[in-house]
């Protein structure tokens, strides 16, 4: 068959504008829209990629997580997540700008983690609130200094920074002295 002059008008399927293919397969006006679909696709490779590697480096002891972990564990969106925790409905405490930490028992107990899910679409289950006064901030009265807490379970300055680290403990420095939840600390050394 000789070169063909066949003209098929089509809608790229990247930027929405007609134009005129010269084979039915043709899915894309130019050369353009194809670079852009591939790169869409590297970058969505890439995002999946570095949004498993959040939920595989989450340590299964951890008692708080934070909003980017929360969204890849259990597939709602960061909204969704602030405005329950806005409301109380959900857990959290607030150590200023981008350091919310949020109770990763309550969020489970509300959704389902996706890698629990039958299928992996992320869809989120279904929302239950029940309506319970929620503590969003600590008092200093409710906080031990590391002294404390290094004095009353009897543990190295070093294992007590470990385990503030590992377990993502808030923790919050007023003048000298960095301060850490009571009920987090106690829940994990008095076992
Ligand atoms: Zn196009």
């Amino acid at each position: 068959m000789a070169h063909s002059k066949m003209k098929i008008p089509k809608i790229c399927e990247y930027c929405g504008k007609t134009f005129e293919a010269k084979t039915v397969i043709t899915r894309y006006c130019s050369l353009a829209c194809i670079t852009k679909v591939n790169n869409d696709k590297k970058k969505g490779n890439i995002e999946k990629a570095r949004q498993q590697r959040i939920i595989d480096n989450l340590p299964p002891d951890r008692t708080h997580i934070t909003i980017p972990e929360a969204v890849q564990q259990f597939g709602i969106s960061k909204d969704t997540i602030y405005r329950l925790v806005r409301k109380g409905k959900i857990p959290a405490i607030n150590l200023g700008e981008r350091l919310i930490r949020i109770s990763r028992e309550d969020m489970e107990e509300r959704f389902t983690p996706i890698a629990n899910r039958p299928t992996a679409v992320a869809t989120p289950a279904p929302i239950a609130l029940e309506d319970q006064p929620i503590k969003m901030y600590y008092s200093q009265n409710e906080c031990y200094t590391l002294n404390e807490v290094t004095e009353k379970y009897d543990i190295t300055r070093h294992t007590l920074r470990a385990t503030i680290s590992r377990n993502s403990i808030p923790q919050r420095q007023i003048g000298n002295f960095v301060y850490i939840p009571k009920e987090e600390i106690d829940r994990i050394f008095c076992k």
